[in-house]
């Protein structure tokens, strides 16, 4: 039986990835600091046979954990205010924790797939995005730390797979959203749906006229398993949706669909906002045959859904 650790498990994608690694029939070993991730979100896994947790910061020497199979690098920080609180725990997380995350695949005999991101293509001037793009990155603005920290690990991997010998593959994440998203992490989407939720206006940064492509969590994790699994792959590859949208295109459609007649606020936008984001996904189509299937008006319902049966109990006890 395949032996499979996912660092960051306990996070919105990560938790969502250990799910499905254990319904393939894997035995899963999710290593995380709870840093962003939570509880909760692999709270149903407690007395699962086959699933174990290892409370662990990736940067600090790891416990002796077993043999592994397959290495799932998720752990880091991933929304904006969340990594800019502590900008060097996000830098040294993507470095170092990455390093000792390659390390252990090469002393196992593993297959590794780092998560990387978008944002390796900072603020594009070719659009939509291919993976032969290098990207338009400040080296030394706020988004920084986790930028150049995800360039960084991309490089680690590839020196991994020439020098060690290490079979690494990177995908770039476009902007991933769906159930179990901390309500907290300031992100677009969980701002929006908790913001309407509440019936608060919904905060539009920068007159909302910038794009982002949105990709429906389950989507992703069909993507990133089809990739660690593919037996040739591309070196890199991007996973997302390219239907691509303005923020204030999804501030209307959050508005329609929790039918909450609350107003849109302006706010500045941050510094280094990157004005449109697209994945190319050409290369995904044609390695892995990765198609998106669910519509943002669809994946938006069941993250509302989720959203809401979180607040229920709460709104009770108040
Ligand atoms: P998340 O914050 O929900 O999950 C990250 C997890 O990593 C959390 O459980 C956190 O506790 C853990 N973690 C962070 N630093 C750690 C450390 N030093 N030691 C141990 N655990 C640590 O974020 P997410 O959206 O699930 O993102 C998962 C991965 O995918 C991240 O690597 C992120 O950069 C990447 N990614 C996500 C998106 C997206 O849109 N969701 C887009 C691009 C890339
Ligand atoms: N954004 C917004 N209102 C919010 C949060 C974010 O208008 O309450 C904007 C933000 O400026 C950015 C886009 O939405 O242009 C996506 O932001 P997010 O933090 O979700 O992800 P990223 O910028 O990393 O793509």
């Amino acid at each position: 039986m395949p032996r499979i650790l996912v660092t960051g498990g306990a996070g919105f994608v990560g938790s969502h990835l250990v799910d499905r690694l254990l319904a393939d029939g894997h035995q899963v070993v999710a290593l995380d600091s709870f840093v962003t991730g939570r509880v909760a979100n692999i709270a149903h896994l407690a007395h699962h046979p086959r699933f174990a947790l290892v409370e662990h910061d990736v940067i600090a020497p790891w416990p002796s954990l077993g043999r592994f199979d397959r290495v799932y690098n998720l752990a880091s920080p991933a929304s904006p205010p969340k990594y800019q609180r502590d900008p060097i725990f996000t830098l040294r997380t993507n470095v170092e924790g990455t390093l000792r995350a390659l390390e252990k695949a090469e002393h196992d005999g593993a297959r590794f797939l780092q998560a990387s991101t978008s944002e390796c293509y900072g603020d594009p001037e070719v659009h939509p995005q291919p993976e032969t793009y290098r990207g338009a990155v400040s080296t030394l603005g706020p988004r920084a730390c986790y930028d150049e920290g995800k360039r960084a690990a991309e490089a680690l991997c590839a020196d991994f797979v020439r020098a060690r010998g290490v079979d690494a593959r990177i995908v770039r994440i476009f902007n991933t959203y769906g159930p179990r998203m901390d309500p907290g992490d300031g992100r677009v989407v969980t701002n929006f749906v908790h913001q309407a939720l509440r019936g608060e206006p919904l905060t539009l940064y920068g007159g909302g006229r910038q794009t982002r492509s949105f990709c429906y969590v389950d989507d992703l994790v069909r993507g990133l398993v089809a990739y660690m699994e593919h037996g040739s792959p591309p070196p890199v590859l991007n996973l997302g949706n390219d239907t691509e949208h303005t923020i204030a295109e999804l501030a209307v459609l959050v508005r329609e669909l929790v039918a909450a007649d609350v107003p849109l606020v302006g706010r500045p936008l941050p510094k280094d906002d990157p004005t449109r984001r697209r994945p190319d996904l050409r290369r995904a189509r044609t390695a892995l045959g990765y198609r998106p299937r669910v519509s943002l008006r669809e994946g938006l319902a069941r993250t509302l859904a989720h959203a809401q049966a979180e607040l229920a109990p709460r709104r009770r006890v108040a």
